[in-house]
């Protein structure tokens, strides 16, 4: 990467930058928390969670000595809960070993749990002015069509390479702003899945993929697994107007959180009620629910769904009042749309 690049980038962020709630602090709680909740998610979907979080939750120590229901139902609908669960053993460390501050340093910062080289550099450099890069998809996208590198990103080696070509130029006068104004920029401008609006890029003079017309079909990535599609069945069961609601095992996909009952498979009328009533519950018919589909990142399930009113609350299950399945309880978004019919 050409230092070249440095002073018009910087001028761009200033005149063109959003204006994002997490860009008028340099408070490394609130940087850190924001940085963790952008990843995999959209801007525009993260505003209203920052916000609650932070009114629930709004230092450190707050939610170190927060409870797992409180920080994980502030979370709820955001997905890949094992992050807000990151945050707070985190929050705990910073605590308890570094007497409620956030180390400044890249190196510490990266000794948290759930912390990666890209959050460590987001903090470092944005809360504490450090001079270390801070490479996400974004920023990766940005550089190999600067480049015209076509080696892929999905191999660790080029991906550190790249991050050194990165380091190499941060400015030690505004190293938050550049790696914020990178991010900007692919988020913006060097845009994925189509063309780049090279017309509206301050770099677009010093860019190779442009003049070589290669941009479009960088970076390179390597192919992908297909998703893996996993039927499974869940249910709908009310007793007095409450929902029954179990915890999920505490290992792999949504471990440890609460989910619909449900089980593998798509079971027919016949076998959801057999199992049904191997769980001890007596129902009343069983009513089909429209199915639906739920995407996580390596897994899709393709969901059957039935309601039932029971006879009695069994034990094993949580039964939750309305109220409660929207204040207390998070539920991961894959089960929402079976709770329509409530
Ligand atoms: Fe991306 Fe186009 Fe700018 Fe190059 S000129 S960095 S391809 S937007």
């Amino acid at each position: 990467m050409t230092a070249a690049a440095v002073a018009p980038l910087l001028e761009w962020y200033e005149a063109e930058k959003r204006d994002l709630p997490w860009r008028h602090t340099r408070d490394p709680y609130r940087i850190w928390v924001s940085e963790v909740m952008l990843q995999q998610t959209r801007v525009e979907a993260v505003r209203g969670y920052y916000a609650r979080f932070l009114e629930a939750l709004p230092d450190v120590r707050a939610l170190a000595a927060a409870e797992e229901t409180v920080y994980l139902k502030l979370w709820e609908g955001l997905g890949y809960y094992s992050r807000a669960r990151n945050l707070h053993r985190a929050a705990v460390v910073v605590c308890e070993e570094f007497g409620g501050r956030f180390p400044e340093d890249h190196k510490a910062l990266l000794s948290l749990p759930g912390i990666g080289d890209y959050t460590a550099g987001a903090v470092a450099s944005i809360a504490f002015g450090a001079r270390v890069p801070a490479v996400d998809g974004n920023v990766l996208r940005v550089v190999t069509r600067l480049l015209n590198d076509g080696r892929p990103i999905t191999d660790p080696k080029v991906k550190a390479d790249l991050r050194g070509k990165v380091a190499g130029i941060v400015p030690a006068d505004a190293p938050g702003a550049f790696n914020q104004a990178l991010m900007e920029l692919g988020a913006t401008v060097c845009v994925p899945n189509g063309a780049p609006r090279c017309g509206s890029c301050p770099l677009m003079h010093l860019c190779e993929g442009y003049h070589l017309g290669t941009a479009a079909g960088l970076p390179v990535k390597a192919a992908k697994k297909p998703r893996r599609i996993e039927p499974r069945t869940v249910f709908l069961l009310r007793c007095g107007g409450k929902a029954a609601l179990r915890r999920r095992p505490p290992k792999g996909l949504l471990g440890g959180l609460w989910e619909l009952p449900s089980a593998d498979g798509e079971l027919s009328p016949a076998q959801a009620g057999a199992l049904l009533a191997e769980w001890g519950l007596q129902t009343g018919q069983l009513l089909s629910l429209r199915p639906a589909k739920h995407i996580f990142s390596h897994v899709e399930w393709h969901m059957t769904g039935y309601y039932a009113d029971c006879a009695a609350p069994a034990e094993g299950f949580a039964w939750a009042a309305p109220e409660q399945l929207r204040e207390e309880y998070a539920l991961p978004s894959a089960f929402r749309p079976f709770l329509s019919v409530l």
